[in-house]
């Protein structure tokens, strides 16, 4: 594995910024300024497969968004497209099957592609739709395989477009907290890090638990938000991990892949992380014991509201829609013709699932893996 490079506060800083667009204070966690809502015209979103979350959070949160808009859909079942169009007022010019996809280069009201299908399928329709033209956010796991994530890098470069993954926390408040504590050592150096992640799931026929859609079991679905979490309080990339697989307690429903992993990261400062993510039992929370104190966000990693305390007292933040951030921060950044902070790209989805495939090595072979060279 490669050198990962760093997520650096100076990145962390103009990604912040992008996320005050429904905040009430006048500064970012960090103190910055923050941006308004841009004027001029809504930048259109076709959302790529309108299962739960695209139901349940994106097509909500898009009718809150400041920057843009539900404009299209792409829907292999003509009864959800139907439905769509009435519910969202969605024109049927704007409305795709996995088929006629493409034609949506023609589209002058789509601006954004946002990808939300089963993991095994983001590159494809990634690197399509920067084919199209368009703009795209890809949904994590950014892909299964680091060279998937480097196709769709290269798509959207040669197509002279962006690419964004839905990291929603990197607009919430309380999660920017626990980054600025951590990175500004508000209590010190950081020594260890708990973060963790995992839920009971349910349908075990779901596209969840097969490893050709998924990638693999809890680890691609909801470990990535402790990984992430190590990484955004530390500030610092990894430089090893060790891994165990926990005990397959349901061997019927767990057949094709994991339902409990462990692993471990040491990073560069010397602090260390422990973390668990689960099919089976329940768990979210980030902790972060530092030379003078702690910090803690627990929920930590779902819809919110999130909460958070620290060795001084609770921590009070705004409550905000995730997804509704996320998509305002990203097209307003679009829509100023800037280039997206790395924290939100590609790069960085590219860095995770680096980082995935690397706990899988070290929880097969037992052995601890260099992530320097
Ligand atoms: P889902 O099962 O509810 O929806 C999947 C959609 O893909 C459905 O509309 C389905 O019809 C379509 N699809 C097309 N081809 C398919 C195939 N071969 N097999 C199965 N479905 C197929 O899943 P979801 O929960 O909406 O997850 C979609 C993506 O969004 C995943 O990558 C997931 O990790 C991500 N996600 C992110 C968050 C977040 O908080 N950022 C939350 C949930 C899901």
């Amino acid at each position: 594995m490669t050198q990962l490079s760093t997520f650096s506060r100076r990145q962390f800083l103009a990604g912040v910024g992008a996320s005050a667009l429904t905040l009430p204070s006048l500064t970012d966690a960090f103190g910055n300024p923050l941006p308004t809502a841009q004027p001029g015209r809504k930048l259109g979103i076709a959302l790529v497969g309108l299962g739960s979350y695209s139901k349940n959070q994106l097509a909500p949160a898009l009718q809150q968004t400041k920057n843009c808009r539900l404009a299209g859909i792409v829907t292999g079942t003509p009864a959800k497209a139907e439905e769509w169009m009435k519910k969202y007022d969605i024109p049927k010019a704007n409305v795709y099957d996995y088929k006629t996809f493409d034609r949506i280069a023609d589209n002058k009201d789509i601006d954004v592609v946002y990808v939300v299908l089963p993991n095994s399928m983001h590159r494809e329709y990634v690197v399509r739709a920067a084919q199209a033209g368009k703009h795209v956010i890809c949904e994590k796991p950014m892909a299964i395989m680091p060279q998937e994530c480097q196709e769709m890098i290269d798509a959207c470069k040669k197509a002279n477009k962006q690419l964004a993954v839905g990291y929603r926390l990197h607009y919430e408040p309380f999660t920017q907290e626990a980054m600025r504590l951590g990175q500004q050592k508000v209590f010190g150096p950081i020594k260890f890090v708990e973060s963790s992640d995992g839920f009971r799931i349910g349908d075990p026929g779901q596209w969840r638990m097969k490893k050709a859609l998924a990638g693999g079991g809890p680890l691609m679905d909801v470990g990535i938000y402790a990984v992430q979490g190590a990484r955004y309080v530390t500030g610092e990339e990894p430089i090893s991990v060790t891994a165990q697989f926990g005990p397959k307690t349901e061997p019927q429903k767990f057949k094709d892949v994991e339902e409990t992993l462990f692993w471990q990261f040491q990073f560069p400062s010397g602090a260390v992380s422990n973390s668990t993510t689960s099919y089976t039992a329940g768990v979210e929370r980030l902790y972060a014991s530092c030379q003078d104190g702690w910090f803690e966000l627990s929920p930590a990693f779902g819809y919110g509201p999130l909460k958070g305390r620290t060795s001084k007292g609770p921590i009070e933040k705004p409550i905000v829609n995730h997804q509704a951030m996320h998509m305002d921060g990203v097209c307003e950044v679009l829509l100023q013709n800037k280039t997206l902070p790395d924290h939100i790209t590609g790069a960085e989805g590219m860095r995770d699932v680096k980082l995935l495939q690397a706990i899988y090595q070290a929880a097969e072979t037992g052995r601890k893996i260099d992530l320097k060279a």
